[in-house]
C-alpha cells in the first residue's frame, strides 16, 4: 500500500476536521484557549487623560511664574479642583489630570517654594500626558479569532475591560495503552516486560499543551478488551489517541477494533520514519489516531499529527505544526522511500541557529529526549543531508 506522504496528512487534517463548538467563558478561564470571534475593548485605553509622570499638572503658558499648589492627585484618586491661572496640582503617574491644566512638569525640574512651585524649564502643551483613547478606542480589536490566548492576550483584555470572552471549546482527550508487555512504573518488572513509556510521554505532552489531564486506559492485546475501551473513549472524547498495535502484527488490533466500532479509516501508514503506521479515523465528531508503540515515532505523531488535528478543532488560523527554518550542522543520511523526522538540538552559533543532530535515533529509542530541542523534517530523498542545508524543524 503506497505511503501518504506528511504534507497530505496535513492537508488531511485540514479538509476533514471540523471546528468544535464555541462557548463563552470567563476570561481568568481562558488561557490557551483559542479565540472564536473578535475580542475588542470594552472601555478605550486610556481610560481618562492622566499623568504619565510623577510631578505637577498645570498650564503649559504658565511656565515661567511661581505657581501655588492648590492639590494633589494620585492614581486612582481624581483632584477635586480646577488648575487656574497660576496654579499648580502635585499629580502621580497615573493621576487623573484635573481640568484646567494641559501639562505636567515632571518633578525633576520642579524646586518646591513652601506654598508653590517654580520651574527651571519650561512644559510644552501635552507634556507628560497620556490622553484618553490615544492607544485604543472602546470597541477596538484587540485580539483576532483564531488566536490562541496567551498570557499577553489575557493581560491585553482584562486591561481593556473585557471578562469573558468566545472560544472553541477545549478538545477533550481519551489515551489508550495497549501491550501486553507494557508495565507502570511502580509495578514489577517480569520477563520480557518493558516500562510504559507512551502513558507518560502522552500525558505529560497533552498537559503540557493545555489539555488538561487526558483519560488514559491500560489495555492487553486482545480484541474485546480493546473493542470495550475504545468504545468508551470515543463515547466520551474528541480525539482518541491509541499507543501500539496499529501495524501488521498477530496482535495488532487497532485497525480491526476500530473498523468493528464503526470508525471510518481515512488514512493508514504515512510516508515518515518513525511513525509508519500511523492510523487516522473518524466516527461521528470523534477522531482515532491510532500511534505506533515505538515512543520515538509516538513523539513525531504528536509533534507533527497531533499538533495539526487539535488545532484544526479549535480552529486556530496559525498553521500547525508550526515549521521553523534552521541550518544542518552536519551531514545525515536521508531516506529514500520516507521522510525522517530526527530530533536535534539547536545550537545559537554567532547569531545563527544550528541543527545538531543527536545520536539513537532509532525508533524506539527515547534517551536523547533530554537534550532535544528540535524536531527536523528531512524530506524523502536519494542523496544524504549535508552540513549547511536549511531544514523545516518544530521546536520541542
Ligand atoms: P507495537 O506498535 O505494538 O508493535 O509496538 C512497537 C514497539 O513499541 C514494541 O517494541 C513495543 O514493545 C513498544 N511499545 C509498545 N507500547 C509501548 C509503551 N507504552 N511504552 C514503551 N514501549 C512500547
Ligand atoms: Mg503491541
Amino acid at each position: 500500500m503506497a505511503l501518504l506522504p506528511i504534507a497530505e496528512a496535513l492537508e488531511c487534517y485540514r479538509r476533514s476536521l471540523r471546528r468544535l463548538p464555541t462557548q463563552r467563558i470567563p476570561l481568568e478561564l481562558a488561557l490557551g484557549a483559542v479565540l472564536a470571534e473578535p475580542a475588542r475593548a470594552a472601555i478605550s485605553l486610556p481610560r481618562f487623560t492622566q499623568s504619565s509622570m510623577d510631578g505637577y499638572a498645570l498650564r503649559a503658558a504658565d511656565g515661567h511664574m511661581a505657581l501655588t499648589l492648590i492639590g494633589t492627585a494620585a492614581a486612582g484618586e481624581p483632584a477635586q479642583v480646577v488648575v487656574g491661572a497660576g496654579q499648580a496640582v502635585r499629580i502621580l503617574t497615573g493621576g487623573v489630570l484635573p481640568e484646567g491644566a494641559d501639562a505636567v512638569a515632571r518633578q525633576e525640574i520642579v524646586e518646591r517654594t513652601g506654598e508653590g512651585i517654580v520651574l527651571r524649564e519650561s512644559v510644552r502643551v501635552g507634556e507628560a500626558i497620556r490622553h484618553e483613547g490615544e492607544e485604543l478606542a472602546a470597541g477596538a480589536v484587540i485580539a483576532e479569532a483564531g488566536q490562541r490566548i496567551n498570557a499577553g492576550i489575557v493581560a491585553a483584555l482584562a486591561m481593556a475591560g473585557v471578562d469573558a470572552v468566545e472560544v472553541y471549546r477545549r478538545p477533550r482527550v481519551a489515551v489508550l495503552i495497549t501491550g501486553d508487555e507494557v508495565v507502570r512504573l511502580g509495578e514489577p518488572l517480569g520477563e520480557g516486560k518493558i516500562y510504559d513509556a507512551n502513558g507518560p510521554l502522552l500525558r505529560a505532552w497533552f498537559v503540557e499543551q493545555g489539555y488538561g489531564e487526558p483519560g488514559i486506559s491500560y489495555v492487553r492485546d486482545d480484541k474485546t478488551a480493546l473493542e470495550e475501551a475504545m468504545s468508551a473513549a470515543l463515547d466520551s472524547a474528541d480525539l482518541v489517541v491509541t499507543s501500539g498495535g496499529v501495524s501488521v502484527g498477530d496482535r495488532d488490533f487497532v485497525p480491526d477494533v476500530a473498523d468493528r466500532l464503526g470508525v471510518r479509516k481515512v488514512f493508514w501508514k504515512v510516508a515518515q520514519k518513525p511513525g509508519k503506521p500511523l492510523w487516522f479515523g473518524r466516527r461521528g465528531s470523534s477522531w482515532l489516531m491510532g500511534m505506533p508503540g515505538n515512543p520515538g515515532a509516538v513523539l513525531v505523531c504528536l509533534a507533527v499529527h497531533a499538533a495539526a488535528v487539535l488545532a484544526r478543532l479549535e480552529g486556530e488560523a496559525a498553521s500547525m505544526p508550526a515549521w521553523r527554518i534552521g541550518e544542518l550542522a552536519q551531514g545525515v543520511e536521508s531516506d529514500s522511500g520516507r521522510d525522517r523526522l530526527l530530533r536535534m538540538d539547536i545550537v545559537a552559533d554567532d547569531g545563527r541557529l544550528r541543527l545538531v543532530p543527536l545520536p539513537r535515533q532509532e525508533s524506539h529509542m527515547l534517551s536523547n529526549l533530554a537534550s532535544a530541542s528540535a524536531l527536523a523534517w528531512l524530506p524523502r530523498r536519494d542523496d544524504a543531508y549535508a552540513a549547511g542545508e536549511l531544514l523545516r524543524y518544530i521546536v520541542l
